[in-house]
């Protein structure tokens, strides 16, 4: 009566990358995973940890961290930090909320520092 079949049920740990289709990519500029199409770019005048970031709309696979409370230039926000699912360098943070009424447009969109993009076969930006 015992169901011993044990079903080795091997678990896909194989990370999953979504491969942007389109012309204008952003990659990660360690790995070149791709992370964002230039159509998710909202601006270019942000500020990261580490210098000049910019904010997008949605940004493809990467691995979300912790909540975590965080006060910047702006106010205090709730935000969790984003890390390449290649490479597992931390690339930026996900706005999950923003306490001030001002900043709510950034929830749930994405920051990612500047140095840590790169333009996949290297496009040229037609604004
Ligand atoms: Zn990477």
């Amino acid at each position: 009566m015992s169901s011993s079949s044990k079903k080795q049920k091997k678990q896909r740990n194989k990370a999953f990358y979504k491969y942007l289709d389109n012309d204008r990519i952003y990659s990660c500029s360690k790995c070149h995973t791709h992370l964002a199409k230039h159509e998710e770019l909202i601006s270019k005048a942000f500020q990261g940890r580490l210098g000049r970031a910019f904010l997008f709309n949605s940004i493809e696979n990467v691995i979300l961290g912790k909540n975590e409370d965080r006060t910047l230039i702006t106010g205090v926000h709730t935000v969790k930090d984003i890390s390449c699912v290649s490479c597992r360098s931390v690339i930026g943070w996900k706005y999950v909320y923003a306490y001030q009424e001002d900043q709510k447009y950034k929830e749930n969109k994405y920051i990612v520092e500047k140095t840590m993009l790169s333009k996949e076969n290297n496009w040229d930006e037609q604004y």
